[in-house]
């Protein structure tokens, strides 16, 4: 009976449950977007655990980002309560490869106190090694090696497996041989990268029978999230830690399968029965998130895809607005109009946080930063330029990771001579010389390398100052907390005394960030710890702070929802992106029509699309064809922007020469009165306001938001802000200020949007 059913299966629906209560053998379950497939597994994990069927620390849960991992560990804790304290295997595939990279680690030649080097690292490698071998890095770039070291890491595939083709594709042959290099490289650094964390497991699975066999035995169940973008990698670890047990159950849509550009194989899920004969398979159908308009009118342009299972989907939710197409005429103008759409929302209650822009590429997301710093509006960039990505940050770290890891070259050669203490490119080279001729780290080398003659005196001197240095702050991580040594470190080293000395706009931001920093570390108890989840974090999302609307790419928005979503840049060449159309083959169009579907069916109930006539693309002004996915999209679920009938004319004589933004802007931009094409008349039946309100103040075109400092304002100033009132300016940093207004409370405003107040 009912009442029988426990509270975390009591909102699902049947082929929910079934879901849910089929725990034993192989359960798939393939469904659309929406349809609870998330939900039904955290029930399942709920399940296993309120049921004791396993604990906590017997169940294997890959989710597809840390976010979603915290999300699942807060939802199933509020039917379990503390019994999700122990869910130490819930996570990513990297961070569950992380932790059981720790306790295997000298299994395939690390110490279990590695470091994990990000992209940046790895090229600042790839170029030492292409360097070294005297390989020309104009003909082969190192970003090129690393993509497909990535590439090859992702398949599974160590040096070398690789075969005739692979190895033909880098410096003629030498694919192997630099893949080879790169991996011995690391391990005498005691590092590896992200796509290590994946193939290092597999290569102990494989190779030791005894670690396999535990691990099989201890996860007696294996739950995994969007399992439609695993790659062969991820798939060969599930297929081999599943093959005792069997207790698998995965969640996936082919449909919104948009990783395989970085190796994701769709056909993982379509051979899942194959690989688990026997495996029940739940189809859901009934979807929860979205109105009937945004449900139509994705499945309507995911119809134009000819490679997919198919399904179908159906709600109850009442009909809702169609999906809004909007016409404007260039980036600065569609930053605006979203702008206001957001501020309305915002004025009709809706929560900011239920916002969301998704961009197809990074470089999108700027426009709108600049828009909603001008405004006032609260956003985060999930997954853009991250904090800890600062160059400031990075020294702070690179000095920590040196003390916790003396192998670390990368990071001490970051710092080595951060402050300037005199240490130039010479002493660099008569150090990795010595490095490499000893087979030892390079801090190490240079204490070998102080007591010979080999340099001057004074840099000599210095480098055993340093490295002594060093010595103490291991001494003192023993007894202080990371934090605390993070301070010291900052002092001691005189970096915090370099910031306070440079009279730069930024470093006042740079010493906060620094005492940011501090206080993020102020929650882990081992530097170790600390260090590990900074890796994780740089490689994924980070945490939720307060109400704000969210700017993101659409890959990063996958498995989210939103009540309104926003989908600006619906141009060819930006979406579908410009590589996508040369490529010209059908699956990297299709790719790119599955990533427009995940982004509308991130929306639960107001969709709008933007599409710009003329966009500025690296520095270059373009006119711009609506994308074909507008087309594609069913006439009777969308309803464009007409609020004009007019023509170029028309639009002309609302626009005074003084009013134009970019009247001050010199040659490229295009005129709109001889603009021409498909995209520039599409933008102005669809019509578009045409008054830029803010920008109409002469000498401060969208041009000249250079960061560039105002020099008649200073901290302490008092101003006046046309939306926010009086205010004192706390902080300035390039052209962007940070107020305390009298009313409005503090906010970071651009300067060119104050005036200064002299009386
Ligand atoms: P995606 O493919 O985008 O990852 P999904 O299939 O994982 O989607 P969920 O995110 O689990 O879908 O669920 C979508 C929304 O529907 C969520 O807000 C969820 O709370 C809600 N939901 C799921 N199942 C039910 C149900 N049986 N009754 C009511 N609401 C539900
Ligand atoms: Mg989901």
């Amino acid at each position: 009976g009912n009442d029988a059913v426990p509270p975390y299966a009591a909102q699902l629906n049947p082929p929910q449950r079934e879901a849910v209560l089929t725990t034993e053998g192989p359960v798939l379950m393939l469904a659309g977007a929406g349809t609870g497939k998330t939900a039904a597994l955290t029930a399942r994990l709920a399940h296993l655990i309120a049921t004791r069927r396993a604990w906590p620390s017997e169940i294997l849960c890959v989710t597809f980002t840390n976010k979603a991992a915290r999300e699942m560990r807060h939802r199933v804790g509020r039917h379990i309560g503390d019994a999700v304290e122990g869910m130490p295997w819930l996570g990513t595939f990297h961070s569950i490869g992380a932790k059981m990279l720790r306790r295997q680690a000298e299994l395939v030649g690390l110490q279990s106190n590695y470091t994990i080097i990000d992209t940046d690292d790895q090229l600042r490698l790839l170029k030492q090694l292409i360097q070294e071998n005297d390989l020309d890095e104009k003909r082969w770039p190192a970003r090129q090696l690393a993509g497909l070291i990535d590439r090859w890491k992702n398949r599974g595939l160590n040096p070398g497996d690789l075969d005739a083709v692979e190895n033909e594709a880098y410096a003629n042959g030498r694919g192997t041989q630099f893949y080879k290099l790169y991996q011995d490289r690391l391990k005498t650094l005691n590092a590896c990268d992200f796509g290590d964390l994946l193939l290092h497991i597999l290569n102990i699975f494989r190779q030791h029978h005894d670690v396999l066999g535990q691990y099989q035995q201890r996860f007696k169940y294996i739950l995994v999230d969007e399992y439609q973008d695993t790659n062969q990698v991820q798939y060969l670890w599930l297929r081999l830690l599943a093959q005792t047990r069997k207790n698998i159950c995965v969640v996936g849509d082919d449909d919104q399968s948009i990783y395989s550009w970085r190796g994701a194989e769709v056909a993982n899920i379509l051979k899942f029965e194959k690989d688990f004969p026997g495996a029940a398979v739940i189809k859901l159908e009934q979807n929860y998130r979205s109105t009937p308009q945004i449900l139509a009118a994705a499945s309507g342009l995911i119809n134009a895809n000819s490679e997919r299972l198919g399904k179908t989907l159906w709600t109850e939710l009442p009909a809702g607005e169609k999906v809004r197409i909007v016409g404007v005429w260039d980036a600065p103008e569609e930053a605006r109009r979203v702008g206001e759409a957001i501020e309305r929302l915002e004025s009709e209650g809706a929560p900011l946080d239920q916002v969301a822009i998704l961009v197809r590429a990074q470089y999108q997301t700027r426009e709108f930063e600049d828009r909603f710093i001008q405004i006032g509006l609260n956003y985060r960039i999930v997954g853009g330029f991250r904090f800890y990505e600062r160059a400031e940050i990075r020294d702070a770290l690179a000095y920590l990771r040196t003390i916790a890891q003396p192998a670390d070259d990368l990071a001490f050669e970051r710092i080595y001579n951060q402050p300037k203490r005199g240490l130039g490119a010479k002493t660099l080279e008569a150090m990795r010389r010595h490095a490499r001729k000893t087979q030892t780290p390079l801090a190490a080398a240079s204490l070998d390398l102080a007591d010979s003659d080999e340099l001057p005196s004074r840099a000599r001197n210095t480098l055993v100052g340093l490295l002594g240095q060093f010595v103490q702050w291991r001494e003192l991580e023993e007894k202080v907390s990371p934090s605390e040594l993070l301070r010291t470190v900052l002092v001691e080293s005189g970096y915090e005394e370099m910031l306070q000395k440079d009279r730069s706009a930024e470093s006042a931001g740079r010493l906060e960030n620094l005492t940011e920093l501090a206080r993020a570390m102020e929650e882990y108890e081992t530097l170790g710890d600390f260090l590990e989840h900074v890796s994780l974090v740089m490689d994924n999302d980070r945490a939720d702070d307060g109400e704000k609307l969210t700017i993101m790419t659409m890959h990063a928005a996958k498995g989210l929802e939103f009540d309104h979503v926003f989908l600006p840049g619906w141009e060819e060449g930006v979406f579908p992106s410009q590589r996508a159309i040369d490529e010209g083959g059908l699956a990297s169009l299709e790719e790119e029509r599955r990533l427009a579907y995940v982004a509308i069916t991130r929306a639960k109930r107001r969709c709008t699309i933007y599409h710009a006539a003329n966009r500025r693309i690296y520095g270059q002004w373009t006119s711009s064809i609506p994308s074909r996915f507008i087309e594609e999209l069913p006439d009777e679920h969308i309803e464009s922007e007409t609020t004009m009938s007019g023509g170029a004319s028309l639009w002309r004589a609302n626009w005074t020469e003084n009013e134009d933004p970019f009247a001050h802007v010199s040659n490229a931009r295009p005129d709109r009165s001889t603009a021409r094409g498909p995209g520039w008349q599409r933008a102005l039946s669809t019509g578009y306001d045409s008054t830029p309100k803010r920008l109409a103040e002469p000498g401060k075109s969208a041009a000249s938001f250079a960061a560039k400092p105002r020099a008649d304002i200073a901290i302490g100033a008092r101003v006046f802000h046309e939306k926010f009132g009086y205010g004192v300016v706390m902080d300035q940093e390039g052209n962007k200020l940070e107020i305390e207004f009298e009313k409005a409370g503090t906010k970071r405003v651009l300067d060119s949007f104050v005036r200064l107040v002299t009386d």
